[in-house]
């Protein structure tokens, strides 16, 4: 099979799923009535832009809810189609079950290339996309909540939060109809890195496993070792930078969908991204090869390889040339069926999409909650912390007649602020999730893989609801 007669997307996702449920030994009836969307909107509207009407396409595909809202990020780029947010859906239904997040799975997405607009225009068409959501039912705080994904940012979620308020004015948790909005619209700190900070937890527990490291054909920690990332946006950057700058991996390529970047000696990344700030590409970043070819650099040396940009990239055309040991999914679905089943053959650790990205849905939670409670996390017992940590301070001084030296007590009378929650809260979850997949891989016979083991657990967790709640 070459990756033109490859199934697309939403058949590979479907694959991946079917091969858990078998695994488990779920009744068909199940598997069918889980696995498929349960409803999807194709919407066109007009905008009018520089003296004339322009026409959109957008979807919005909400796939179980089984738990409520639905959750699911809102993407903006010109190849978004109803198969791509159909089975993105369905990955969103299966991480927050992985990972315990109390939300059902959806997607959004608008056929729409960014870049060709300025930030008048795309205000508009966000403000009209989200009038027509909301005439449907498809966004709102209780049913359906978007996020941001490829092509959206915080900034479109506070166009979003503010033209649902104006339609609701009367509903008090409006501004939670949308996550990942600016913290100084109603948004966390910490939500915009989630997804790569996660990526950085996952890939750190993974190293914490020596048995689970040598399964890739690596030794020792992660300091030290050779990383290419493909996509250096949200979450591409984020991982680079805490993998670089915490872990002391080495940063050995950087590929974009204009070119990469090479270097033995390793990147920067907050220096390159300054440099495609500046410039608007990659090519000419000091120190570094460029390569025209992009995407050959998927398959240049290194020890892990962070797909981050999009769907079907390392696919039956290129997986046997894929050289990284450990391929850490940290975009959706950048992995197909059939290359998947090849990297698997050849001893290749996969680390699934559905685990590694699952910290953006989770610190998406963390403001979800917070907006519904009216309440920033920690605000009540800050205070009362730091009279704690004096008072400790005050008692080992008069014990031991000696003073704690400033660097110790600083950060007991500090408090705890809501990043150090949102984070630790992060780290726990996605450090939990991994144990959980792992010990599911060893304690079922029949899956061998990590990706079908995520499955697994999420698909356990959906099926046992919908048992319970009588609908199968
Ligand atoms: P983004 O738009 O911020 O960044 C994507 C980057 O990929 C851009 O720099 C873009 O130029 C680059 N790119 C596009 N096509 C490419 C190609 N063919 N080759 C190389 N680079 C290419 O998007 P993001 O939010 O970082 O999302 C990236 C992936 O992570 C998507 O699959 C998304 O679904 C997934 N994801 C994102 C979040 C989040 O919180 N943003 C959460 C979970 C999963």
């Amino acid at each position: 099979m070459n990756a033109s007669t490859e199934p697309n997307f939403q058949a590979s996702v479907r694959g991946m799923f079917d091969r858990a449920a078998h695994a488990l030994g779920v009744p068909d009836d199940l598997v069918e009535t889980i696995r498929e969307c349960n409803s999807v909107i194709q919407l066109r509207f007009p905008v009018r832009l520089r003296g004339s009407y322009h026409t959109f396409c957008g979807w919005r595909a909400v796939h179980s809810e089984h738990r409520l809202p639905v959750k699911g990020g809102i993407r903006y780029a010109p190849q978004v189609d109803q198969q791509e947010v159909e089975a993105l859906a369905s990955l969103m239904t299966f991480k927050c079950a992985l990972v315990d997040v109390p939300f059902g799975g959806a997607k959004g997405g608008l056929a729409i290339r960014p870049g060709d607009y300025n930030e008048e225009e795309l205000e508009r068409i966000t403000r009209r996309f989200t009038q027509e959501l909301a005439d449907r039912g498809y966004i709102s705080p209780s049913r359906d909540v978007p996020a941001p994904d490829m092509g959206t940012g915080a900034r479109e979620m506070a166009w979003m939060a503010d033209e649902y308020r104006k339609l609701y004015p009367s509903d008090i948790d409006a501004i939670a109809c949308v996550t990942g909005k600016p913290v100084t619209q109603g948004g966390i700190p910490g939500r915009t890195e989630a997804t790569g900070r996660g990526v950085q937890y996952v890939v750190s527990e993974f190293f914490r496993h020596p048995d689970d490291v040598a399964m890739a054909g690596l030794d020792g920690g992660l300091e030290g070792k050779r990383m290419i990332v493909q996509g250096f946006g949200n979450v591409g950057f984020n991982a680079a930078k805490f993998f670089v700058e915490e872990e002391g991996v080495r940063l050995v390529g950087v590929i974009e969908y204009d070119g990469a970047l090479l270097s033995d000696d390793g990147l920067d990344p907050e220096a390159l991204a300054e440099h495609r700030a500046r410039t608007g590409g990659m090519k000419g970043f000091p120190g570094a090869h460029f390569v025209e070819d992009g995407a050959s650099a998927l398959e240049a040396e290194c020890d892990i390889l962070v797909p981050a940009a999009l769907e079907s990239q390392i696919t039956a055309a290129n997986a046997a040339r894929i050289q990284a040991k450990l391929i850490v999914e940290a975009a959706n679905g950048p992995v197909t069926l059939e290359a998947d089943r090849q990297l698997l053959a050849r001893g290749r650790v996969v680390l699934p999409d559905i685990l590694v990205n699952a910290g953006g849905v989770t610190v998406s939670y963390f403001e979800w909650v917070k907006n519904v409670s009216h309440m920033r996390f920690g605000r009540l017992s800050r205070q009362l912390e730091i009279q704690r940590g004096l008072r400790i301070v005050k008692m080992i001084e008069t014990a031991s007649g000696r003073q704690v030296p400033d660097e110790l007590k600083a950060p007991l009378l500090r408090g705890t602020d809501e990043l150090d929650l949102v984070e630790s809260g992060l780290e726990g979850v996605m450090r939990d999730g991994y144990g959980a997949i792992r010990e599911r891989m060893r304690e079922t016979e029949a899956i061998d893989d990590l990706r079908s083991a995520a499955f697994a657990v999420g698909l356990e967790k959906v099926a046992l609801s919908y048992q319970q709640m009588g609908l199968a």
